[in-house]
């Protein structure tokens, strides 16, 4: 058994045989000069290749509307006018007759420039080389080279794992939904044409996963894309393990779709806040249509780390500007940049002592400016009044001044300047992610207007077992009853307290935990946008959150024996 670790692009389970999906285009698309007297030929070829490729792609239109696809149609289309730029075309005639090249030369050639411009351009533009790549592949595979197929039979006979270097939108609509069992990707990108139609599928999509290296046709595999990991060739136990539980999500599926707009509560009708975790701004485009109840937390740090220069105040504020907008009338709770030594933002990196370890309150007081500019950017961007600030690693009321000064500075500086604040209906609250913050929330809960538990940093400051450390991994015990007696301590005190607190760590994305995770008396929860249904779905069916378990809970001995009650909750 191998435990392969990728990024989920469409959650979910999936377990069967893997069968690779191989395009040669790329490796044999041959390269040879003409003569002088062929050109016309060779153009000739060129624009017969085109023409079908022109053709297949209006049947693919076709196709898709036939299918109600209007994800996929839109996609089409767009491909379509791609081969129908006129620039493109005389590029690749330009290149047979100056370079005296072959007409498979001279379109790979032309779109390869195209594509390393995507490419470099990063973000949304380097997910759209692959639509790029595959209108080439369209247009090669007009000149009768091979257009991709499976590598071995398997996948001709029935659903399979499809696992390939790379997803194309037509590789995907060539494929029949029933033979697909999962997508697994070398290369991938969660808002890439491929992906979205992938997902259009109902079925796990995974990229970053070493496939060329690490699969083959014919292996077992798990691919559990919830918790972005490939199992190939699982042992009895971890089979029955998955098996159990796609028997579960079977059951509650036919449920669910039926409920699919309607917010989250519990079977008994108790109303459950379920938010999401923002990491990347292009997810704010997965939960659009998603009945959550805000954004629960967003995580500032993909603004600031492989960043070589500070990103300007102005930077800061049409990205907030923009996604809480977004958000609409949801609130959207965003963190300060929470630096820590495995993030630290390059511009901070190459100014000297890689070891130094600044965390929340700590960093403002060691780098003023940059928080002063995104608590800046921040107030003047919450026009919509829909920010809630969340400050991370708060440990006591110290910490907690330390933020709230930022904010009052930050408000005041506004002010003097003649700008707009908005800060008339600000909510500020803390991560609470230590077990000295535990120990004080009386005292925290006083100075601020709502809680987030950071279950992650709380578990690894609790067992002392550093997070993706993987000497402590066997410490690092992702359901430790200690870490449930904390999250009970902090749901009791804050509910006395009237203050909403919510569990936004990876935790609360295990549907597995919540018969647990409801009897700490926590009622809101904030998880990735891949998990928001499988969670939504398994609260559906939780009947209440009256305590029956957790005493017995804590007192349990081993890892084993932990894990051995959680799935007895899968039955
Ligand atoms: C946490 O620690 O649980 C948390 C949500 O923050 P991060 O994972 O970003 O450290
Ligand atoms: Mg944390």
């Amino acid at each position: 058994m191998k435990i392969l670790r990728g990024t989920s692009a469409a959650p979910g389970i999936a377990r069967g045989v893997v069968c690779l999906y191989t395009s040669s285009l790329e490796d044999s698309v041959p390269h040879y000069s003409i003569a002088s007297g062929a050109v016309q030929d060779e153009l000739k070829r060129l624009r017969s290749a085109f023409d079908t490729a022109r053709n297949e792609m209006g049947r693919m239109v076709a196709l898709a509307k036939t299918r109600s696809d209007s994800n996929a149609a839109d996609i089409f289309t767009t491909h379509l006018m791609m081969l129908n730029d006129k620039s493109l075309i005389e590029k690749a005639e330009a290149l047979v007759k100056n370079q005296m090249i072959n007409a498979e030369h001279a379109v790979s050639d032309a779109f390869d420039g195209y594509i390393k411009k995507y490419e470099d351009a990063g973000g949304h533009f380097a997910e759209l080389t692959h639509d790029f790549i595959d209108v080439r592949n369209r247009v090669l595979s007009g000149f009768a080279l091979d257009s991709g197929k499976f590598k071995c039979e398997v996948g001709e006979r029935g659903a399979v794992i499809v696992a390939s270097k790379r997803l194309t939108p037509s590789m995907v609509l060539n494929m029949e939904k029933a033979n697909v069992l999962a997508f697994v990707t070398r290369e991938g990108g969660i808002t890439s044409h491929a992906v979205i139609l992938a997902r259009s599928f109902g079925v796990p999509v995974m990229f970053g996963i070493d496939v060329e290296n690490e699969l083959d046709c014919g292996m077992n595999a798990v691919v559990d894309a919830s918790a972005g990991k490939v199992i190939v060739s699982p042992d009895r136990k971890t089979t029955e393990y998955y098996d159990k539980k796609l028997e579960n999500n079977r059951k509650r599926k036919l449920l669910c779709d039926a409920k699919k707009d309607v917010y989250a509560k519990l079977r008994s009708g108790q109303r459950v806040s379920l938010k999401i975790n923002i990491t990347t701004p292009d997810e704010m485009e997965l939960v659009r249509y998603m009945p959550h109840d805000g954004i629960g937390l967003l995580r500032t740090e993909f603004l600031f780390i492989n960043k070589k220069q500070v990103p300007t105040e102005e930077e800061q504020f049409a990205m907030y500007s923009r996604l809480l907008s977004e958000a609409g009338d949801k609130s959207v709770t965003v963190r300060l940049l929470d630096l820590g030594g495995d993030k630290l933002p390059l511009f901070i990196q190459l100014k000297g002592d890689p070891f130094m370890e600044y965390r929340g309150a700590m960093a403002v007081e060691a780098f003023p400016e940059l928080y002063m500019s995104q608590a800046r950017a921040l107030l003047r961007a919450n026009m919509k009044g829909n920010l809630r600030i969340l400050f991370p690693m708060v440990s006591d009321v110290g910490d907690l001044k330390t933020f709230k000064d930022l904010i009052e500075k930050a408000s005041a500086s506004l002010k003097k300047e003649g700008r707009e604040s908005f800060t008339g209906n600000l909510k500020c609250g803390i991560m609470v992610e230590t077990p000295g913050a535990v120990m004080l929330v009386d005292e925290l809960l006083k100075g601020s207007d709502f809680i987030n538990i950071g279950s992650n940093d709380l578990l690894q400051y609790t067992l002392a077992a550093a997070r993706g450390n993987p000497l402590a991994e066997k410490r690092y015990h992702i359901m430790h009853p200690a870490l449930l007696k904390l999250l009970e301590i902090t749901a009791v005190k804050a509910a006395k307290s009237g203050k909403e607190v919510c569990l936004c760590g990876e935790i609360a994305s295990f549907e597995e935990f919540y018969p647990l995770l409801l009897e700490t008396g926590l009622k809101s929860f904030s998880v990735s946008p891949a998990k928001f249904n499988d969670i939504k779905c398994e609260l559906m069916h939780r009947l209440t959150s009256g305590k029956k378990t957790l005493q017995r809970y804590y007192k349990m001995p081993s890892k084993a024996e932990t894990e051995k009650y959680i799935e007895g909750f899968l039955n």
